[in-house]
């Protein structure tokens, strides 16, 4: 078939097979000619189809040679739909790994469920014995407990409404948003999804299965951003499930393996495009930040965070024991700047202020369009196998 993308809203519903294994080919590439540090070398990446957990799997493959095994929560092609663009980015990471000679398999299903985890377990028991890293990388919508309950994350505000500048992306307009405060019983679902409980529970439910190595590290990730987005992110619903997050990392520290949150940089990723004000920020930021010549995607970003801060000697933290990706995204000048911008933006200097260009083209690019080289006219067969799953189908 003929794929094109289809909008709706902040999500594309089709993916394109050729342009998303262009793009994690593109990520190969970039990480396999980078210096390498001397890193983990079994890696078990929960959330690993796209934005920082596939950049995670392909950094620790491509940087250490590290067998990986990820946990994705992705559809394959059906009948006239396409696969999602985790789909296809997993199938071109196995294949690519594989033919590379590194060891690549993956679970596809609910990372929340305890039959998940077995089924993890299992794997990591048969074919690795112990996993010395665990990237912790799932964000998501909602989540159905052991017990059936459903529970869904909000992005809304704690407390007080908040009133800033939004986009809407589709009519190229900026105006007002109010976002409204959330009630506690929706920080409390947003605290169950996003937060840290899920993610202790797989490493206790490695620990009790013998799979994870002693001096084995965990990282998840966070953001904190600046004061604009405060009310939204660092101090709103998601940011309360932040906090459990990096309470959590401190607990599975204090019980024996080595826990990291990484603070990193805003990008345009699925997640990150349904955030209220957000978007808008980071098309100023992008703007800013490539005319600083410091712009970083996820890959350039994990990356660094692992040959720069994790395995380079003692990991490099800030004073609360944080990873600080957002290093750049912080700095003073670039921040003032984004602010000078922020002050002034409307919809008719949109084109001054803002990098629209770029957020559009990382949006395409996050299902697989866009692509250099790629034919979207071309008749293509959405059907793609990911390698280790057509083996054990
Ligand atoms: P993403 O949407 O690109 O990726 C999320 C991944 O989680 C996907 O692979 C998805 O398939 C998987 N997933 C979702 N639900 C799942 C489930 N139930 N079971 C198994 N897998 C599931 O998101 P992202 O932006 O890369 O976010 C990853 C982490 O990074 C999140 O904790 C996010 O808060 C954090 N972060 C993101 C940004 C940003 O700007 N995008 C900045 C800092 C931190």
């Amino acid at each position: 078939m003929i794929i094109k993308p289809k909008v709706r809203g902040f999500i594309c519903t089709t993916a394109h097979p050729d342009g998303c294994r262009a793009l994690v080919k593109e990520q190969i590439d970039y990480v396999a000619a980078q210096p390498h540090a001397q890193g983990p070398k079994k890696v078990l990446v929960i959330g690993a189809s796209m934005g920082y957990g596939l950049a995670s799997r392909i950094t620790a493959a491509y940087s250490f040679g590290a067998a990986t095994l990820g946990v994705i929560f992705d559809k394959p092609a059906s009948g006239s739909r396409t696969a999602s663009s985790g789909w296809y980015n997993t199938a071109a990471f196995e294949s690519f790994a594989r033919a590379d000679g590194l060891y690549a398999r993956t679970v596809n299903g609910d990372a929340y469920l305890r039959e998940i985890k077995k089924q993890v377990i299992d794997i990591i028991k048969a074919d690795l014995g112990k996993v010395d890293m665990v990237v912790y990388s799932l964000a998501a919508p909602r989540r159905t407990a052991e017990d059936g309950t459903l529970y869904s994350s909000v992005l809304k505000t704690v407390g007080a409404p908040y009133t800033n500048k939004t986009i809407d992306l589709k009519n190229r307009a900026v105006s007002d948003i109010t976002v409204e405060p959330a009630t506690e019983e929706e920080i409390r679902a947003t605290v169950k999804v996003m937060g840290g409980e899920d993610w202790k529970a797989w490493i206790d439910a490695l620990k009790a299965a013998d799979a994870i190595a002693d001096n084995a590290v965990t990282v998840a990730y966070s953001y904190i951003g600046p004061s604009i987005t405060h009310p939204m992110y660092a101090d709103g619903s998601i940011g309360k499930a932040k906090d459990d997050l990096f309470a959590a990392s401190k607990t599975i520290t204090a019980e024996g393996i080595r826990a990291y949150i990484s603070v990193n940089k805003a990008l345009v990723t699925q997640s990150s495009a349904a955030i209220p004000i957000v978007p808008l920020y980071i098309s100023i930021l992008y703007k800013v930040m490539k005319a600083h010549g410091v712009h970083e995607g996820c890959i350039q970003q994990m990356y660094r965070l692992m040959n720069q801060k994790l395995y380079a000697g003692n990991p490099v933290v800030d004073e609360e024991n944080r990873i600080r990706l957002d290093d750049l995204e912080m700095q003073e000048e670039i921040q003032s700047e984004v602010n000078d911008l922020w002050s002034t933006i409307a919809t008719d200097n949109l084109d001054t202020h803002a990098d629209l260009a770029g957020y559009d083209t990382d949006f395409y690019r996050l299902f697989g369009f866009g692509v250099e080289g790629i034919d979207y006219e071309a008749d293509t067969d959405p059907e793609v196998a990911i390698p280790s799953l057509a083996a054990n189908s």
